[in-house]
Parts: structure tokens; C-alpha cells; sequence
């Protein structure tokens, strides 16, 4: 069956193959070295140095057509992608530009493509905003949605209350990155400023009103595994939250969030679910179906 993926970076999808077309001075040696780190810090400054190495719009081009060539061939039919537009910004490159450029190829592709403009929490709202009035210019053209990443504890939510109901104002879906490396009082702060899907989320754990309060109003956790454990979200697989997030009966979303950073795919998150933490087939049908359900286009 087709599958849908909803939490998944177009930065962290370039694998160091794609580095060196774009970058040949660099050695195979120099761009591996760039892929290895320790903990979450290490993680943000590894997608910073990739992003970096996008030089404007026939770069994000290159990296969009072969991020949807591979989804074509895993049979992942529907995708929301996040575009850091924050980044984008930060770098002082042209984000219209680079935004045609990406909806080109999005066009393209047999596969069913929006997009979420995210923004980085420690670089604060203004900017966020600035994504924001650009996302509200594409609604409709393939941006459906605004997000926050990043640092929760340097960026907290409430930071966003303004860039979310503008957002919100001007059609746009709201998801923020939450409970992956802060406890459960941040995805409380996001579900404040008004979040519809939470990024991780996997602290819920800890906090049993609010798994129930994701439960019944049918609130997303948008997790992936393999990232939990490379960025330290989890200190060991065994650690994982997503059999007790979804035996209390909050919705679950299986994602690949940045496929070549962690050595992921879709399918291989779902065969970690089956055999480390004992889901059965029709569980995963609903993990899967749950992409469907969730997606913010309908
Ligand atoms: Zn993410």
C-alpha cells in the first residue's frame, strides 16, 4: 500500500553522494567526518553544515528531485515536506527564488507534495515571522503549513504566539517540533499557541493528562526512532515511548524526520516498530493509516 510521510526535512535528506555533486572540492573523508556526532547539539550542527552547502536555487532543485525520485521508488505516494525557510533566510539567500525552484520540482514528481516552512526557534520570532508573510503569499501553491524546530529550551513556544495566529489567520496549518528534547510542559506550550501536530512529542510519556488530552482531541505525535536515539532524544532503544504513547491511545505518525542524517528510511522505522517494540499488523495499519488521516491536505 502507498504510504503517506508527513515529518520529514528536505535538508536532512541529502546524503553525503549529494554533497559531493554539489561541492566536489569536498573529499568522501571530509563529508563523512560532517555526518558523525554525539548528541543534539552535534545533530543541529551537522544540518546546519549541510544546509550551508545549498548555494541558492538550482541546489535546492537538485536536492528536491532526488529526495522525490527516492520517495517515488519507496512508494511513499503523499509527503509534507519541511522546507527550513528559516535557514534560508539566515543565510540572506533569496526565499522566493528558492521557493519556485522547489515547487518546480514538486510539480514534477507523480508524488503528492506540501510543503512546511519551518523557522528555528533560537533564531526567534522575527524571523519566523518573516516566514510566516512569505508562507501566507504560497497558500494554495503547495505551502500548507508553518512550523517550529530546534532548540525548545533557548526558543520556547510562546515566543510564536503572533506567527502562529498570523499564520493561522492566512490559511496556513500549524506543527511545531515539541517534547523531543524538553519535557512535556513544552508540548503544553505549543499546544497553547495553537500547534495541530506535534514534532516528536514523545516526552507525553511523562505527563498522563496530557496523553489524554492528545488522545482525545486526536492530537499527532509526528515520531521517529532512529532520530530519537542518533540525536540522544532516548538514551536507548528499550527507552523508547512509542508502545506506551500508543497503547494510551495517543495518535502516532511514523516518520523518517532526516533520512541520510540518521541512516533511516520509512520502511525501516516500520520494522523497528514490529520487532523491537512487538507491534502487530494491524497496529501498524493504523500507524500507517494515521499518516492519511493526519495529513493537513485533504
Ligand atoms: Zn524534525
Amino acid at each position: 500500500m502507498a504510504q503517506a510521510e508527513l515529518h520529514l526535512h528536505l535538508e536532512g535528506s541529502i546524503d553525503p553522494d549529494t554533497i559531493q555533486l554539489l561541492d566536489p572540492g569536498l573529499t568522501r573523508e571530509e563529508i563523512g567526518a560532517r555526518y558523525e556526532f554525539e548528541d543534539f547539539a552535534g545533530f543541529i550542527a551537522c544540518f546546519r553544515w549541510i544546509a550551508q552547502r545549498l548555494r541558492g536555487p538550482e541546489d535546492y532543485a537538485l536536492v528536491t528531485r532526488r529526495l522525490l525520485e527516492r520517495l517515488e521508488r519507496e512508494d511513499i505516494l503523499y509527503a509534507e515536506i519541511t522546507l527550513s525557510a528559516g535557514v534560508v533566510l539566515w543565510k540572506e539567500q533569496d526565499l522566493a527564488a528558492i521557493w519556485d525552484a522547489v515547487r518546480d520540482e514538486s510539480d514534477r514528481s507523480p508524488v503528492e507534495v506540501f510543503w512546511n516552512l519551518d523557522s528555528i526557534r533560537q533564531f526567534g520570532p522575527d524571523l519566523a515571522m518573516q516566514v510566516a508573510e512569505f508562507a501566507a503569499t504560497r497558500v494554495g501553491e503547495g505551502v500548507i503549513s508553518i512550523g517550529i524546530g530546534g532548540d525548545e529550551i533557548a526558543g520556547p513556544a510562546k515566543w510564536f504566539r503572533d506567527v502562529f495566529r498570523f499564520s493561522k489567520d492566512s490559511g496556513l496549518r500549524l506543527t511545531a517540533h515539541a517534547g523531543e528534547t524538553a519535557g512535556p510542559e513544552s508540548i503544553w506550550a505549543a499546544l497553547e499557541i495553537g500547534a495541530e501536530r506535534i514534532g516528536h512529542g514523545i516526552r507525553a510519556v511523562d505527563d498522563p493528562s496530557l496523553m489524554a488530552y492528545l488522545r482525545d482531541r486526536q492530537i499527532p505525535c509526528e515520531v521517529s526512532i532512529v532520530s530519537n536515539l542518533r540525536t540522544g532524544a532516548v538514551r536507548s532503544l528499550d527507552e523508547h515511548p512509542i508502545r506506551r504513547l500508543f497503547d494510551a491511545g495517543v495518535p502516532v505518525v511514523l516518520n523518517t524526520d532526516d533520512p541520510a542524517i540518521f541512516g533511516t528510511t520509512l520502511a525501516g522505522e516500520f520494522a523497528l516498530v514490529r520487532e523491537r517494540f512487538g507491534f502487530t499488523d494491524e497496529e501498524l495499519a493504523t500507524v500507517a493509516e494515521n499518516a492519511w488521516k493526519f495529513r493537513f491536505a485533504h
